[in-house]
């Protein structure tokens, strides 16, 4: 009778407690419950998702259907696809793998190619391993865009995800540039020299000599006959979900074809409104953009005063301490902050160890310079989490934060995890701040029409009303 008496007592006791509660209430009760958040930020609106590659965010089975169907050939030792045959005797194509039986067995090798799944951590850097898939999976996510970008616009939709401004799929420019491969050495002379003043004179050459090839009509070719015909055709926008575009240069080739095609990248964002920034990705501690990282920071102040209205988030500070000398830690956001006036920053790992940081910070506060952080991706990538990621550094002095997938296919993971993994590893952080992080990814887009943006933050905003009813045992 007594222990009925204290289990109605404790019943009592637990109801009278989460009467009246807030979704905040309810949020710090479940935040070191892994299933209870993520019930609860799968259901809760994301805004944005402001770091997005196109092809690193579709998953490995898509890939694996595509390859399959049209009977691609696979080298069996270094599991390279390739649409013809080349030559060799280790190449078959994916029916003969069919009838031989063999083939589930070269999906699960083609998964942990291509993608994060099964790694053990102990084989393969995981870098390297990140890397490498983009080449891997290449023959295929470069075919059947259309498919692509519904998959991940389904995806996102079904993630309470309304946005997404994705880094799309180059212009293609084959225009030559063998006569003005001088410029490359008189650039990296000025390199050497930090030699702003000069490099600025000698960009403004290239400029003109590149723009007297006409690679503008790469950009209006890629415009007209890929991305606009694309997003029209598969009616991307709804009223429940918009889609915007990167174009992007990457940063590990020779710095004249890198001019090209940060011009063609600033020509396709300047003509159409579907182009919402510049970015630049790849590898930062791959050799040529480590030593040309300087370089590539002028290049984009340059293009900035040639295109005024263009924004450009950069990838910076995507390193750890040990990828590279430890003085190559303290000045790439540094860089992208002051020398390349970056309006958005990517990764920012390193800013602990940037130079005067503190006063970086400040800037970036200051000036709203938001920074996309990356969590899971920083995890496997660069091995950084817990409180060895900065998140702490940039809340403290009030850095506008947005949370990102970054590669959510290459990483198996999705946006809901990002917000997971903040929940548990950062307590300081509210619901009320991550509240404000969605809200940021949605301020600190880039979408260029207000009204669009207007209409998705009211979106929002009602939302979120929605979610809120819906928190267990919470007061309305
Ligand atoms: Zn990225």
């Amino acid at each position: 009778m007594i222990a009925r008496l204290r289990i109605l007592g404790v019943a009592f006791f637990i109801s009278l407690s989460t009467f009246g509660q807030t979704v905040s209430d309810y949020f710090e009760k479940i935040r070191n419950n892994d299933a209870l958040l993520t019930a609860f930020f799968a259901q809760m609106p994301k805004g944005g998702d402001l770091h997005h590659h196109y092809s690193g965010s579709i998953y490995t089975e898509t890939y694996i259907d595509y390859v399959v169907s049209n009977n691609y050939f696979i080298d069996r030792k270094t599991l390279k696809v390739s649409e013809k045959k080349p030559p060799g005797d280790d190449w078959a194509d994916f029916s003969t793998l069919k009838q031989e039986g063999t083939f589930a067995e070269y999906r699960q090798k083609l998964f942990q190619k291509w993608s994060v799944k099964d790694y053990n951590h102990v084989d393969y850097p995981s870098d390297k391993l990140f890397f490498e898939t983009f080449a891997g999976f290449g023959v295929a996510s470069r075919a059947e865009i259309d498919k692509g970008l519904l998959e991940i616009k389904n995806r996102a939709k079904k993630e309470n995800v309304s946005y997404i401004e994705t880094l799309f799929v180059n212009a293609p420019c084959p225009k030559d540039l063998t006569d003005l491969t001088d410029f490359a050495r008189k650039l990296r002379d000025g390199q050497a020299k930090k030699d702003t003043a000069a490099c600025l004179v000698l960009l403004d050459s290239l400029y003109t000599a590149i723009q007297a090839k006409n690679v503008r009509e790469c950009a209006n070719t890629f415009l007209n006959e890929t991305l606009n015909r694309l997003h029209t055709s598969l009616k991307i926008d709804d009223d429940q979900f918009t889609m915007r575009y990167q174009s992007y240069v990457v940063r590990t080739v020779e710095p004249v074809e890198l001019f090209k095609a940060m011009i063609v990248a600033f020509e396709a964002a300047a003509s159409s409104p579907l182009v919402v920034g510049v970015n630049i990705a790849a590898p930062e501690d791959n050799e040529i953009a480590m030593s040309d990282y300087w370089l590539h920071m002028l290049m984009f102040r340059y293009c900035h005063a040639k295109y005024p209205s263009v924004k450009y988030t950069l990838h910076a500070g995507e390193l750890a301490l040990g990828m590279v000398k430890p003085e190559d830690l303290s000045w790439h956001i540094n860089s992208a902050i002051y020398l390349a006036g970056a309006n958005r920053i990517g990764h920012g790992v390193d800013m602990p160890y940037e130079t005067d940081c503190y006063d970086l910070l400040r800037y970036m506060s200051r000036k709203k310079i938001a920074v996309e952080i990356n969590l899971f991706s920083n995890e496997f990538i660069l091995k950084i989490k817990d409180d060895k990621h900065p998140i702490s550094l940039y809340q403290a002095f009030n850095v506008p934060i947005v949370i990102s997938s970054d590669d959510a296919g290459v990483l198996r993971t999705n946006l809901t995890e990002q917000y997971v993994l903040l929940a548990k590893r950062y307590k300081q952080i509210s619901y009320q701040d991550i509240k404000q992080y969605v809200f940021n990814s949605i301020d600190y887009s880039f979408i260029e029409e207000e009204r669009l943006k207007k209409s998705l933050l009211n979106d929002l905003k009602q939302r979120f009303a929605k979610f809120e009813r819906s928190v267990p045992g919470v007061r309305h």
